[in-house]
């Protein structure tokens, strides 16, 4: 199981669907091709690249069967993931900044608090000392669902009451890292996506104090999207990316979607590397993204 299966149901049904009865890969089976992968939210830029180049081995090759349709089609979307993920994740630690500073952004609702959560965990397992800093103070229940986490997976939490500045927060959990020697921080941030500006100016403020703390602080600013929403994931991810410098995606809810394309697309069209999928709700349900396993998983 590998949470991944909706995705795979609908993309491989409908190729299989699609190359019924040909011999060989001809303009009506890419025009099918094409419109699968639209339909499985890769987007329509990305699949075009796609097609493209299947279209060119096409020429290349004259006699290519509709049966070396899988295997090429994996090949290519494995060489479009290769090209924009810069490094592969292979393991949770994170020893070349101590404390390891994560600041996490996205919209309300994506599964933000569950990935810091599993995040959290999943770091702990590795024999990393997490401490979470509840910087979304907005929201009464967001404070309190990271101190559930906090609870459950028995990590540290610092926070402050709801209304509290977000920056104090975030500087109050550095410092406190710092004093206890923990080996990562996670942020939560707020994720109000009503104005761009403010949106911009709420992050650089947090970012800033984290600077006055740990000097190269965050290394990492995680983007949370919900793969559920397709298209959606992307305008978001358009937005995140001009506001600050998101440079790690997580995309949840991948056990419940047969939109999974959105990966491929995303990790095309922005490139910065996909390093988490969410793959349910329960504290093991997070996964480093593997590029090779995820396509031969949808082929399989
Ligand atoms: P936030 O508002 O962004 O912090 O979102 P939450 O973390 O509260 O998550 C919103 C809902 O999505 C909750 O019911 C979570 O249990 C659920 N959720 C989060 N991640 C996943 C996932 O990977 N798979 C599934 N099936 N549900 C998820």
């Amino acid at each position: 199981d590998t949470g991944l299966e909706k995705t795979k149901e609908n993309f491989f049904s409908k190729i299989t669907k699609a190359v019924a009865g040909k011999t060989t890969v001809d303009d009506d089976v890419l025009d099918e091709l094409e419109e699968i992968l639209v339909t499985s939210d890769v987007g329509v830029t990305t699949t075009l690249k796609i097609i493209d180049r299947i279209q060119a081995r096409v020429a290349r090759d004259k006699y290519l069967g509709t049966s070396e349709l899988n295997n090429l089609l994996r090949d290519e979307i494995q060489q479009l993931l290769a090209e924009n993920n810069s490094n592969d994740f292979q393991n949770f630690e994170y020893g070349q900044h101590k404390p390891y500073v994560i600041m996490v952004v996205g919209v309300n609702g994506v599964g933000k608090t569950t990935t810091i959560g599993k995040l959290a965990h999943k770091l702990k397992q590795a024999g990393n000392q997490v401490v979470l800093g509840a910087a979304d103070t907005f929201r009464a229940a967001a404070v309190d669902q990271i101190k559930l986490w906090g609870e459950r997976v028995g990590v540290r939490v610092v926070a402050q009451p709801m209304g509290s500045d977000p920056a104090s927060v975030a500087f109050d959990t550095l410092k406190s890292a710092v004093a206890n020697n923990d080996d990562v921080v996670i942020i939560d941030t707020a994720g109000r996506l009503h104005n761009k500006v403010n949106l911009m100016n709420e992050l650089t403020k947090i970012k800033n104090v984290m600077l006055k703390v740990i000097p190269d602080a965050p290394h990492e600013i995680l983007l949370v999207l919900d793969a559920s929403t397709g298209q959606n994931a992307i305008e978001q991810c358009k937005q995140f990316t001009q506001a600050t410098d998101v440079n790690a995606l997580a995309l949840t809810k991948l056990d419940g979607t047969a939109k999974g394309g959105v990966v491929i697309g995303i990790s095309d069209q922005f490139k910065i590397p996909v390093k988490y999928i969410g793959v349910g709700e329960a504290m093991n349900d997070l996964q480093l993204f593997d590029r090779k396993g995820f396509v031969d998983s949808l082929f399989k």
